[in-house]
């Protein structure tokens, strides 16, 4: 991509402290700023894709290494006995708002429906 870069690319080179809850080779998580649950806990690939769509079409082994280390966060964070969300924003409509493709884990209580 030849965008500027976002956010989490300053997240992920530790320009701008984040409160990092598990890290891979190729991913990192840290808590979101403005957590919409009780736990919400923001995956990344390192790599930038746009959206989740231009990570499977380019790498879906990446996208399979985000969606681990999004289990993994939910383990560490004791959400797995209850369950957990897992969302990728996609563009306007669903209000994604830093174009580096990012999944939320939210959990830790339980969560309304969503839509609307
Ligand atoms: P999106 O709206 O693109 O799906 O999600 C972006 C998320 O990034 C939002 O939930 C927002 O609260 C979070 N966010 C925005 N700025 C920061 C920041 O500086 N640090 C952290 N940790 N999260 C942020």
């Amino acid at each position: 991509m030849n965008d500027a870069d976002t956010l989490f690319e300053r997240i992920i080179a530790r320009e701008i402290p984040a409160d990092i809850v598990y890290e891979t080779d190729t991913t990192l998580a840290f808590r979101d700023i403005k957590p919409q649950a009780k736990t919400h806990v923001l995956v990344v690939p390192k790599q930038r894709y746009r959206n989740v769509a231009e990570l499977a079409a380019a790498d879906p082994r990446l996208l399979a290494d985000v969606i681990t280390s999004a289990h993994k966060v939910a383990e560490l964070e004791g959400l797995t006995e209850n369950g957990y969300r897992v969302v990728f924003n996609t563009d306007v409509h669903a209000g994604q708002t830093v174009f580096h493709v990012h999944a939320h884990v939210l959990g830790g209580e339980q969560l309304g429906f969503f839509g609307r």
